[in-house]
């Protein structure tokens, strides 16, 4: 099948965008990397009546440090926050997890800002996101907002996002001296989207979690930061305080049935998830070992 017609026009900078997109409403989308929007219409899912191509935007693209922020411009493709230095010494749950995501023709033309505009619930970015506490930086015609990312993701590929306005950086918080994190996912072949899968980002002093992020995402309708975690903040973290942690998750998750899996097995594979994620992050063994809750 074929995309609908469409009218087309390349944005010149940031400003033209947001007048293009100001002209025609929800009428019209905004093209990044293609790789998601491209197969969309190509199916018909859906059906813009104008494109606006923002993908030669510089300014839109690249990595930069200042003071304890990272700041990512939303057309850095995947592959570049790969290689990127700063990324893997400031943020290096990200360098992890794009390595996760579908295959290297894809990860050289998919972008950051796609990839949380389209908010698949299955997506890692979104997951990584709010596991860092993200700042998302959002412009539309004369006004800038700035969304906590556990506040921009919505639902199934619904974002706070308004049909007139343009997704423009994330703002990460620089890795702190006690921070660690765990990436993991659970897909039938590598580079298929994820069954489950669960981003991590902790601050640790000792063998105890001051804080503890844990985002599962495909489990759901957007990713789900889990209150369960808070279970093992500030206390010596036993057998019997995870296998209470994980039956709190248990409960907190409102996974679906899809062709994938049963919404019990995604419950089950994200309890693993955690087992696995707690006994790595404390290097502890004999969490790791004996009967799920
Ligand atoms: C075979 C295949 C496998 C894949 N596997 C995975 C996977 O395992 N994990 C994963 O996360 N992704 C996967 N993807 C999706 C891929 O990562 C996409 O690159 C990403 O979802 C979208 O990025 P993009 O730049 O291509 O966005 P586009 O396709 O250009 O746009 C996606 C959506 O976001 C909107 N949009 C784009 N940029 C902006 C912006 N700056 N502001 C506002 N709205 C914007 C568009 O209008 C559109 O609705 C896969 C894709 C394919 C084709």
């Amino acid at each position: 099948m074929k995309a609908s017609a469409f009218s087309y026009a390349r944005a010149t900078s940031v400003a033209d965008a947001l007048e293009l997109l100001g002209a025609h409403g929800d009428k019209a989308k905004v093209l990044s990397g293609g790789q998601s929007l491209m197969p969309a219409m190509n199916l018909r899912l859906v059906s813009p009546e104008f494109i606006v191509d923002i993908g030669e935007l510089t300014e839109l693209r690249g990595v930069a440090v200042k003071d304890d922020i990272l700041t990512i411009g939303a057309l850095t493709r995947h592959v570049e926050l790969l290689k990127s230095p700063e990324v893997s010494a400031r943020a290096p749950l990200l360098t992890e997890a794009v390595g996760h995501i579908a295959h290297p023709a894809i990860r050289n033309r998919g972008t950051l800002g796609g990839s949380l505009a389209h908010a698949d619930p299955a997506s890692e970015l979104p997951a990584c996101m709010v596991a860092l506490g993200a700042t998302i930086v959002v412009r539309g015609r004369g006004s800038e907002r700035r969304i906590a990312a556990v506040d921009f993701f919505r639902g199934i590929y619904e974002t706070a996002l308004s049909a007139e306005e343009l997704l423009i950086a994330v703002e990460l918080p620089v890795a702190r001296k006690n921070g660690v994190h765990f990436f993991s996912e659970l897909a039938r072949r590598h580079g298929d989207y994820a069954i489950t899968g669960l981003a991590a980002q902790a601050m640790l002093e000792g063998e105890i979690f001051t804080d503890l992020r844990l985002v599962f995402f495909a489990v759901g309708d957007r990713p789900l930061l889990a209150t369960a975690a808070r279970r093992l903040v500030n206390v010596t973290v036993t057998p019997a305080a995870l296998s209470d942690a994980m039956m709190a998750l248990g409960e907190e998750l409102d996974p679906q049935d899809d062709q994938q899996a049963t919404a019990p097995m995604r419950r089950h594979l994200a309890k693993v998830l955690m087992r696995r994620c707690i006994g790595t992050l404390l290097g502890r063994a004999d969490l790791n070992a004996g009967r799920l809750a």
